[in-house]
């Protein structure tokens, strides 16, 4: 029997909590399955591993998991330390070095959810946001000078190179093309930010030479937010730089009816190393240790890791007990307008995989 060995790495907040559940959802599921087994391993990084060490990983950290065939992430970020020193000490420092450049967003409005947006049912919102995930705004280059003096400055330079762009643009596009609906939009902001933009755009038009059953369009960042609201049934594929889509893919959860419920894929789609699934939402101090987590976003996030994995049967099968515990409102925690514990819906899960048409 083949096993699958996943590294979980719960991180701060609720991402304890939401990645426990995770994981038993996981068993769970390998356990009906039969043909697959999950072995886990559990990596106590984070905020209070900051506190004792100094660091929010161990400086072999990347070693310890590097011949995992997953990784299973919750959320970096501790109220005493600040977001920058946990984001770029556990998060990115997986990310980038283990060159994860497509972030995946898929978005839906779920069975038994109800959308902010007026009138929006269900299968009006379909999208999937592909992020850049490797350079650009968050490339990570820039310096501070004269600090705390009157003339102190700082900067942060986006890096765009051609080859990140390239395979950005090429990964959109077969995902596009892979969808019913083959429609891609390139996001971009080329009126002003006259050079690197300005080369993402023409990037785009190359590579979209390639897929000529692509339909693609492309749009400003900032109508791209009035488009989503106003029209979200002319949207599919999106394609975005690392801070335009990592804004606009809030949105998108707000607008699926909760940032509780979203998942993310952080993709090496050669495979050189592991790719890490997590919920976008954080870590949620305002909730954190209440036992009222919504953990459909880590589920979510399993089923991507599913996929990921080749299970796609498997991915099917939770994915389809995900929407019919979404569409019982019995099992909504409170960012749902709902009184059901994390555990509740856990529990409610693992009994509609057990349960699931087999
Ligand atoms: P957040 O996502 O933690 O919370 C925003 C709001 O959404 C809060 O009101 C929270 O209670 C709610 N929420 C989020 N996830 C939820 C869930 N699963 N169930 C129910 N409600 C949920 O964003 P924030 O408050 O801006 O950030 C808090 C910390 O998390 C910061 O330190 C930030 O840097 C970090 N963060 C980390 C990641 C990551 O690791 N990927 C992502 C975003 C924020
Ligand atoms: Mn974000």
């Amino acid at each position: 029997m083949k096993t699958y060995k996943i590294a979980a790495i719960p991180g701060d907040g609720i991402g304890g909590e939401v990645i426990s559940a995770g994981v038993e959802v996981l068993q769970a599921l390998a356990k009906r399955e039969g043909h697959f087994a999950v072995a886990v391993d559990t990596f106590d990084w984070g905020g209070e591993y900051y506190k004792t060490h100094g660091r929010m990983m161990p400086a072999n950290g990347r070693d310890l998991i590097r011949h995992h065939d997953a990784i299973l992430f919750g959320s970096a970020g501790h109220p005493d330390i600040p977001d920058h020193v946990t984001l770029w000490g556990l998060r990115l420092a997986i990310c980038q070095p283990f060159d994860q450049y497509a972030n995946v967003r898929p978005t839906r409005i779920l069975p038994g959810i109800t959308s902010p947006l007026r009138g929006v049912e269900g299968n009006e919102l379909d999208w999937v946001i592909v992020r850049e995930n490797s350079e650009g705004e968050y490339a990570g280059v820039g310096g501070r000078v004269h600090q705390g003096l009157p003339i102190e400055a700082a900067t942060d330079v986006s890096m765009f190179t051609r080859a990140g762009v390239e395979r950005i643009m090429r990964f959109a596009f077969r995902l596009a093309q892979s969808r019913p609906r083959k429609l891609l939009t390139v996001v971009t902001k080329s009126n002003a930010q006259r050079h690197a933009m300005v080369m993402w755009d023409e990037i785009a038009t190359t590579v979209a030479a390639e897929f000529p059953d692509v339909t693609w369009d492309k749009m400003l960042v900032d109508a791209m937010t009035v488009r989503m609201v106003m029209k979200p049934q002319t949207l599919d594929t999106i394609v975005a730089t690392n801070l335009h889509a990592d804004i606009l893919s809030d949105l998108a959860a707000a607008l699926a009816g909760s940032l509780g419920i979203a998942p993310t894929a952080n993709l090496n789609p050669e495979r050189t190393f592991p790719s890490m699934f997590e919920p976008i939402h954080g870590s949620a101090f305002d909730i954190t240790g209440k036992g009222i987590a919504n953990p459909i976003g880590t589920f979510w996030s399993s089923v991507m890791l599913l996929d990921h994995l080749g299970e796609a049967a498997a991915a099917r099968r939770l994915m389809a007990a995900i929407e019919r515990v979404t569409g019982d409102a019995r099992f909504h925690t409170p960012d749902l307008g709902g009184h059901a514990r994390t555990t509740d819906v856990t529990a409610a899960v693992i009994d509609a995989i057990n349960g699931a048409n087999s």
